[in-house]
């Protein structure tokens, strides 16, 4: 579904993306995880057209989307949710979600995912009217999420869905990624909670300073020495 070959991205003089190779088949979740710094944004806001690459492809759904507009990416499909809840938050959750769904015509659809919205996301529905910018750091999360949903994603790129929350709130979070993955959604997610991502994920890509080092099957992965080692903390 999501084909990047040979991707180059400088910053200047920075180097932060050498070269790298990611396939994401439709249906499954693929992960990349990393340290700081790695490049692990840099892949996603390149694909969405956030960031012009310097070199290489891709490609999504046979089509070259290289350097694209993002809003003609979103619109086909490829949605991201950035990291650290991109909220706005003067408005409601509902008018939140509301928005995600502004370039739809499909008007029953949208009802139809808000319902589902709602339902993947409870405390959402019982904050309906609530500001977006009081609610917590986890609430606002799933907000981010919930208004990605609303743009009906085919593919959608999340970048550290769990940073900076409560063990709980990421184990549901983890859950409600299966949730969408079984409704269809195709999934890219960046983690730094390794274990985490590569226990959900199907296939995995480890990442160190702009390059591929390692990649395979979420499980062959995380009983992986190395990656045990520098990023399961075992
Ligand atoms: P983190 O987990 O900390 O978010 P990351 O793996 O997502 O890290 P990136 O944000 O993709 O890493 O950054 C990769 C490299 O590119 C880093 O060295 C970073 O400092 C640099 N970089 C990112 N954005 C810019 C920018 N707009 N201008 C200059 N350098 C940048």
């Amino acid at each position: 579904m999501l084909k990047i070959r040979d991707l180059n991205v400088h910053y200047g003089g920075i180097h932060a993306l050498k070269g790298i190779n990611i396939d994401v088949p439709e249906n499954k979740i693929v992960t990349l995880i990393g340290a700081n710094g790695a490049g692990k944004s840099t892949t996603l806001r390149s694909t969405i057209g956030l960031v012009k690459s310097s070199s290489g492809k891709i490609i999504y759904n046979d089509k070259d989307i290289t350097n694209r507009k993002t809003k003609d990416i979103v619109s086909d499909g490829l949605v991201m949710v950035p990291e650290g809840r991109r909220v706005f938050p003067n408005l409601t959750v509902e008018e939140n979600l509301i928005l995600g769904a502004y370039i739809r015509k499909d008007k029953n659809a949208v009802k139809k995912d808000m319902k589902w919205v709602y339902e993947l996301f409870p405390r959402l529905k019982e904050r309906i009217w609530q500001k977006a910018g009081t609610m917590s750091g986890g609430e606002q999360q799933m907000l981010a999420v919930g208004r990605a949903l609303m743009t009906k994603p085919k593919l959608l790129m999340m970048d550290e869905p769990s940073l900076g929350l409560a063990p709980l709130i990421v184990k549901e979070i983890f859950e409600i990624i299966s949730e969408i993955h079984k409704e269809g959604v195709t999934i890219l997610l960046i983690e730094q909670n390794a274990k985490a991502a590569l226990e959900v994920a199907h296939y995995g890509y480890v990442l160190e300073t702009g390059s591929i080092v390692l990649e395979g099957k979420g499980m062959e992965l995380l009983n992986n020495d190395e990656v045990q080692k520098a990023y399961l903390g075992e």
